[in-house]
């Protein structure tokens, strides 16, 4: 926190201090802050010698994240996730060099977890017992674990369209769902409203500017981890916007403190039917909601609230979109599985798919190298994993008809005797 030195509107450009809790109080909703630090001062201890003494976690980056490092961290791990690179499925997708970052290793399964991390922090420093929000059902499971864990009573306005594992994981860590009819942003009014009426700590990307300065710590790691082999590319699946903000966020912060010698390139990905922050990066207008739908659900945002911050980090990093279909994204799982080693929910391997496209568009090159943050583990949607690959063998327990089962398989094995 002492090297925080604003809160700047994306909207009017106005500065506030850090008690400014929420939005700009100009601009009202569309006002989304971003946490501005002293990178001077930050630079002196951060360095890699001294990280190379920290615990590797999320937290590692003190400097950078607006948290009084005087309040204990909760204890799932959360952050420094794996980060392999991944040959076999590089070249079937005809490609140099691919990287893929395993997001789904995270304590709740997601990326989220990231963000959840620092809302919970934060509603600690400042003297909340409830946290609430609204989500597709990562966000709502990676708050409720962390809650959980931090003692903190937890309200979930979910869609009712949200997978049964998701919502699993928010009933057994002890929040109060709530599944409500209508889509992601009857969701989420609801909460926002309900925030207001109870006094719980809103835990929404698109109003509170924490939460992606914990996303950001993605980009960090990003940084800290490929350093000098920093690939051109840098991929992440785009929903409401806050996740692509946040990496590019970190990986500038990473060039400007001397991690990393050049800045990737972002591609940003969406579900072709639930696109509307590509076409406002296409065609350069505000953003229009849209009635979306996706098998890929955390990514099936309608109306995302930081399309602002998105659409200007991409362009900023010089970088492009894509959309992807239903049935590339269930491709992409099951190749990231096959050949990377990696099982993603949907949103979690679309980037895979979109780097397909991307390569098809030229947009990428061959010579290219490119790195996929996978945003989400597989066993969280685990009826569409099961669309995307052919049903298990069922025999009796007898070696006669394990032998014919495996001939209708088209499996001619050879046998030892
Ligand atoms: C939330 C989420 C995203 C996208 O993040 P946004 O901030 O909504 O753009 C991508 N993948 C997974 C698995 C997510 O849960
Ligand atoms: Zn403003």
């Amino acid at each position: 926190m002492e090297h925080v030195i604003h809160l700047t509107c994306v909207v009017c450009k106005r500065q506030h201090t850090p008690e400014v809790p929420y939005t700009c109080p100009a601009c009202g909703r569309d006002g989304i802050l971003d946490i501005q630090y002293d990178y001077e001062k930050a630079r002196r201890t951060l360095t890699r010698e001294n990280l190379s003494r920290r615990t590797l976690h999320m937290w590692r980056y003190q400097e950078l994240l607006p948290i009084d490092p005087r309040i204990p961290y909760p204890p799932p791990q959360v952050g420094w996730t794996p980060l392999y690179e991944v040959p076999r499925l590089a070249s079937q997708l005809g490609l140099f060099a691919l990287f893929l970052k395993d997001d789904g290793r995270n304590h709740t399964g997601s990326f989220k977890d990231r963000a959840s991390a620092v809302g919970v922090m934060k509603a600690r420093e400042l003297g909340f017992s409830s946290a609430a929000c609204a989500s597709t059902g990562n966000a709502a499971s990676s708050l409720a674990g962390m809650a959980a864990s931090a003692g903190l009573e937890t309200f979930i306005f979910v869609p009712e369209t949200a997978p049964d594992p998701k919502v699993a994981q928010l009933l057994i860590f002890g929040s109060h769902v709530m599944k409500v009819k209508g889509s992601y942003e009857d969701a989420y009014d609801l909460c926002m409203q309900a925030c207001e009426q109870y006094g719980w700590y809103n835990r929404n990307c698109a109003i509170n500017p924490y939460l992606v300065e914990g996303k950001k710590t993605a980009g960090l790691e990003i940084g800290e981890q490929m350093g000098e082999e920093i690939p051109e590319w840098v991929v992440v699946s785009v929903g409401d916007g806050c996740t692509v903000a946040g990496v590019w966020k970190g990986i500038r912060e990473m060039h400007a403190l001397g991690f990393i010698p050049r800045l990737p390139r972002i591609l940003g990905v969406q579900a072709e039917g639930a696109a509307p922050v590509l076409k406002a990066f296409e065609t350069g207008e505000d953003l229009k909601p849209l009635r979306v739908h996706s098998i890929a659900d955390s990514i099936a945002v309608g109306e995302p609230r930081n399309w602002r911050k998105a659409v200007a980090a991409i362009k900023e990093s010089g970088g492009t979109m894509v959309a992807v279909s239903d049935e590339e994204i269930l491709t992409a799982m099951k190749e990231t599985a096959r050949l990377g080693g990696v099982f993603g929910e949907p949103a979690g391997v679309a980037g895979v798919a979109g780097v397909r496209k991307a390569l098809e568009k030229g947009a990428i090159g061959e010579g290219e190298s490119v790195l996929v943050v996978v945003t989400g583990n597989g066993l969280k949607d685990v009826k569409s994993a099961m669309q995307a690959v052919p049903s298990p063998l069922i025999l009796s327990p007898d070696l006669d008809h394990l032998a014919s089962a495996l001939e209708k398989e088209g499996l001619t094995l050879k046998r030892r005797n």
